[in-house]
């Protein structure tokens, strides 16, 4: 090890005029060498300052002290212990902002590179399913008795199949209790599965994690929109509690002329239609993109859309953003990886219009330049518009990462619902104003992030095992009462 100690381990990456023609993963991971090199630079530190990074509380030293000695699975167990999808969190989460960043080891060098260590492992374990469901029998077992005692299993039905919903079924299974999950689209993941790109996050991935869940028994029914095709009313009359996981769906616009033009898309349905279209059995063609594509917002939406207009043959690709690189929100891993494939960047600009041709599609955006001001709310340098500075850019597609939003009206149930459309809960356990009905993920913070999801449907499944246990608490009979 000697002086490696202070540097990390680098990780292999798909080369970028390779990447940007193909939606295979660009970062391919580590192998065992690479991740034991890894793991030796972690120091085992007595208060564990990576745990407080991590939104979810991963035990991360433990884990990584069991790759130390090779134990692959054991470390895969002690993880999914806490977190129900570790193979996504490996790949997703902003390790450098969360655990990684919070690594003593950034005092002199680079922290562990934590979330790659737990790639590794999660897929180890995905790949060697049986060895590991083996392991878990004898480790941990399973509840013979469902939550709430005296041989009555429990149902609960979970609404959405996002990683808010997935964690809660990981762990509300585990109890013993029948899951049901009623998610809206054809398949499960939630943006995992339509949003984030596959370059990023493989399909496969989320499929293996699913196929398990299927296999620990959680039934899934896919098509089912709840509020629309099936009341909440009668998810509490079928079962003892409900978990609602139904994300932020609705995408904000810049409200400027022009956003209804042809060629003007939101990115969520952007990266949704592409990601559909790469599934033979969905029958989607992907969004046509023009000669010139530009993409408002600097988030990792707007980078994800960026690169998925490249792959889609996209020749010029700009990012516009109002404020500069530094406030930019997006992982710098994420920046890193557009650039290398082409994707130019143009900061302190804004939209203010949009222009159509004969046809009402788009043909260029009325930008204007912007400087930076006071501090707004969010304590960032608050973008003002330099007066006489607009001018256009020719486009032939748009995309608008700006941002999404909850609406939890679709629920059908006005106790649900607080400001911003978010479910109201009355603390991190999930439970809402609905005796019974605990939320978590988008659906509660607004636009979030992967772990906190994962951790919203770990406490609020903790919550329902713990509401269970008293013998009159069941939606089922308050409603028949
Ligand atoms: C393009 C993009 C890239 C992102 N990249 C990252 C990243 O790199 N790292 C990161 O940590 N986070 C990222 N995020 C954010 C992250 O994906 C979300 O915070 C996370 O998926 C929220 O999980 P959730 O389960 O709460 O909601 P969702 O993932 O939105 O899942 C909600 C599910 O509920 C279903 N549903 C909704 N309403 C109903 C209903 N009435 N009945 C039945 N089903 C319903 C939906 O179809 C969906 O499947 C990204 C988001 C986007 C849009």
């Amino acid at each position: 090890m000697g002086e490696n100690r202070w540097i990390r381990t680098p990780m292999r990456t798909l080369p970028p005029e390779q990447s940007r023609h193909t939606f295979d993963e660009v970062a391919l991971g580590y192998d065992e060498k690479e991740v034991l090199d890894e793991s030796y630079r972690c120091i085992q530190c007595l208060n564990p300052l990576c745990i407080d990074g991590c939104p979810n509380h991963n035990p991360i030293p433990d884990f990584i002290a069991l790759v130390q000695e090779g134990r692959y699975l054991e470390a895969a167990l002690v993880d999914y212990t806490n977190n129900a999808l570790p193979s996504c969190t490996g790949r997703v989460c902003a390790w450098e902002r969360q655990c990684e960043g919070w690594c003593v080891l950034n005092a002199r060098g680079d922290g562990v590179r934590i979330g790659a260590i737990e790639r590794f492992i999660a897929d180890y374990a995905l790949r060697h399913r049986e060895e590991f469901e083996a392991l878990r029998a004898e480790r941990q077992g399973r509840s013979a008795e469902s939550a709430g005692g005296r041989g009555e299993r429990r149902r609960v039905a979970v609404v959405g199949a996002g990683p808010a919903g997935l964690s809660a079924a990981h762990f509300l299974v585990r109890e013993g209790i029948d899951v049901t999950v009623f998610e809206a689209q054809e398949r499960a993941g939630g943006l995992l599965a339509d949003g984030i790109p596959q370059f990023v996050l493989p399909m496969g991935t989320v499929e293996e994690e699913v196929a398990r869940l299927r296999e620990e028994g959680v039934d899934f029914r896919f098509g089912v929109t709840v509020g629309r095709d099936v009341a909440l009313e009668e998810l509490e009359s079928e079962y003892d509690a409900v978990f609602l996981g139904v994300g932020a769906q609705v995408a904000r616009g810049l409200g400027v002329p022009g956003e209804d033009l042809a060629g003007v898309w939101s990115a969520q349905a952007f990266l949704h239609r592409a990601k559909l279209a790469l599934d033979p059995g969905a029958g989607v063609e992907a969004p046509r993109v023009g000669r010139r594509v530009l993409v408002v917002g600097a988030g990792n939406t707007a980078m994800d859309a960026a690169r998925t207009a490249l792959r889609l043959g996209a020749e010029q690709v700009r990012v516009v953003y109002r404020r500069t690189q530094a406030e930019s929100p997006s992982r710098p891993v994420e920046v890193e990886h557009a650039q290398q494939e082409g994707v130019e960047f143009e900061y302190l600009v804004n939209p203010v219009a949009f222009l159509g041709d004969e046809d009402a599609r788009v043909r260029a955006a009325r930008l204007v330049r912007m400087r930076l001001g006071e501090p707004d709310r969010s304590g960032r340098p608050r973008p003002e518009p330099i007066p006489g500075s607009e001018f256009e850019l020719p486009c032939e597609t748009v995309v608008l990462a700006v941002g999404y939003e909850a609406d939890a009206s679709v629920l059908g149930e006005p106790r649900l619902v607080e400001r911003h459309g978010r479910i109201a809960v009355r603390d991190a356990s999930g439970r809402t104003p609905v005796e019974g009905v605990f939320a978590g993920g988008d659906a509660v913070l607004g636009p979030a992030t992967v772990v906190e999801a994962v951790r919203d449907g770990r406490l609020a499944a903790r919550a329902i095992v713990e509401w269970l246990k008293e013998p009159s608490h069941s939606l089922r009979k308050a409603v028949r009462t």
